[in-house]
């Protein structure tokens, strides 16, 4: 059944200001190939495209569209950090062989995304501009001024603002300092899909849309993934699948691993004056208050677009979701112009129990991909070049990725009940202090 209201990729500014992709294939009959990827996001696309890259005969099955997922409807920042962690956890978690090397991957993605719209030509909007990540805790500077040092030490292009520096990069006198991404930037997230799609198909790759893989078979070494008019048998399978399953019969208990946090997205009409002023670099902006989670760019036409959770009850209009973003809106900015928020969807975030990306080892060939919790542009896009290097190589040790065994998450329904009437309500209740140095980006 077509989705339809907020949850509809329909929904998204993204599609409207972009070509459709009209290039898939019908699955019919049985198949092979070396390798074969379910989900057309940008990590089954990423791994689809480096593999073939190197030589690889590749299929991919993809339910709806690339870019029907996740990856055609975020926030379209892509930045080069992890949800809720910094280089230091990584490392004491997995090592500092294992650790540093994600830190560097992550890193490198934010140059890696750019590189790709350029190499394959994509009409992606992409802008370069840099993110900055706000604070508002004076107390919290020490531990901003050392995670940046702790992004560089990695390869990354992180600058520590000050007070007036970051006065001359956001119209508020709010913030005391900030993080400056300057490898980061904003883009077309769908448009992003479909020219990784683009680029995937002039590469050689099989591209089925409209097929939802529903089982998997074995037989010896062989897999045989199954849609309901075909199927394609290969000796590696990866599941790319993430928040957006299609269908829990294809590896049950897979949707387990993670948590389904619907997160909203709202677009205002054109306001080009008012971008001027509250962003006159043209720098998007993030801050560190983990409890009321807030993005802020804005689009080629200068509409405001802005990510924040969902209110509490199903909300009937844009307007009524952006009440909660207006009011912080105005704490940073003053007195606000009427803006009229014309659209708003809904999208649904991944969190995985280790909140950083890696790959599931569910069988010997299969693996699933993902982990992003929320920053995936970038990272899904390194993750599946991880994994071609995985496949190609045949060595774990050429893989940056982790790989973990597969570790279902505690109270998984009743997480976004808690955090859409509990959590969220409470941060943007306390939101006006956000004194406590928060962890989100902070190393403790
Ligand atoms: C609202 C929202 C805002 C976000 N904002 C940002 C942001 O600003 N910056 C950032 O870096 N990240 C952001 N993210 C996260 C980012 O979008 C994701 O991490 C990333 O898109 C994940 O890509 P993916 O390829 O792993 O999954 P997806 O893009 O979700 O792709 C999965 C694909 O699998 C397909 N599929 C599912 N089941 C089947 C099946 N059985 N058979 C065949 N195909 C199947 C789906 O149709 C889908 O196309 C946001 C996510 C959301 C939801």
């Amino acid at each position: 059944m077509a989705i339809s209201g907020p949850q509809a990729l329909s929904a998204a500014l993204w599609p409207h200001q972009t070509s459709p992709f009209d290039r898939g294939l019908a699955l019919r009959g049985s198949h092979m190939a070396d390798v074969v990827i379910i989900g057309a996001g940008y990590s089954g696309l990423s791994a689809a495209l480096h593999l073939a890259e190197q030589g690889m005969d590749v299929a991919i099955i993809e339910a709806d569209q690339p870019g029907g997922g996740a990856s055609g409807r975020n926030a379209a920042g892509w930045f080069p950090v992890y949800f809720d962690k910094g280089p230091d956890d990584i490392t004491r978690e997995l090592g500092p062989v294992q650790g540093d090397a994600l830190n560097r991957m992550v890193v490198e993605s934010a140059r890696l995304v750019p590189a790709l719209v350029q190499k394959y030509k994509m009409d992606a909007d992409l802008r370069q501009s840099g993110i900055a990540i706000l604070s508002e805790s004076p107390k919290a500077a020490p531990a901003q001024r050392h995670l940046a040092q702790r992004w560089n030490d990695f390869g990354g292009n992180v600058d520590f603002l000050g007070s007036e520096a970051v006065r001359s990069i956001v119209g508020s006198d709010r913030a005391a300092h900030a993080l400056l991404f300057r490898d980061a930037g904003t883009l077309n997230p769908f448009a992003y899909a479909t020219g990784l799609a683009n680029a995937v198909v002039d590469a050689g790759v099989r591209l089925f849309t409209g097929a939802p893989a529903t089982h998997m078979e074995q037989s010896s070494d062989i897999w045989r993934v199954l849609t309901s008019h075909g199927s394609i048998a290969a000796q590696h399978v990866l599941i790319a699948t993430e928040g957006y399953e299609a269908n829990k019969t294809l590896w049950p208990g897979l949707e387990k691993h993670h948590y389904r946090l619907p997160f909203a997205i709202v677009a205002s009409d054109p306001v080009p004056e008012f971008v001027e002023r509250i962003m006159p670099a043209g720098i998007p902006m993030t801050d560190t208050n983990k409890a009321n989670p807030f993005w802020l760019m804005a689009d080629r036409d200068g509409r405001l677009v802005a990510s924040l959770l969902p209110p509490l009850r199903d909300a009937a209009s844009a307007a009524d979701v952006a009440r909660p973003l207006e009011k912080k809106l105005g704490r940073l900015f003053g007195a606000l112009p009427a803006l009229n928020w014309s659209r708003f969807w809904i999208g649904t975030v991944a969190v995985s129990a280790e909140k950083i990306p890696r790959l599931l080892s569910l069988a010997p060939g299969v693996h699933a991909i993902g982990g992003y919790s929320g920053q995936g542009i970038g990272a899904a896009t390194a993750a599946g070049q991880e994994y071609a290097k995985l496949i190609v190589h045949g060595d774990r040790t050429a893989c940056r990725l982790p790989f973990f065994d597969p570790r279902p998450v505690p109270l998984r329904r009743a997480f976004p009940f808690i955090v859409r009437n509990f959590a969220a309500p409470l941060g943007r209740a306390t939101d006006r202090s956000y004194r406590a140095a928060p962890k989100i980006f902070v190393e403790n």
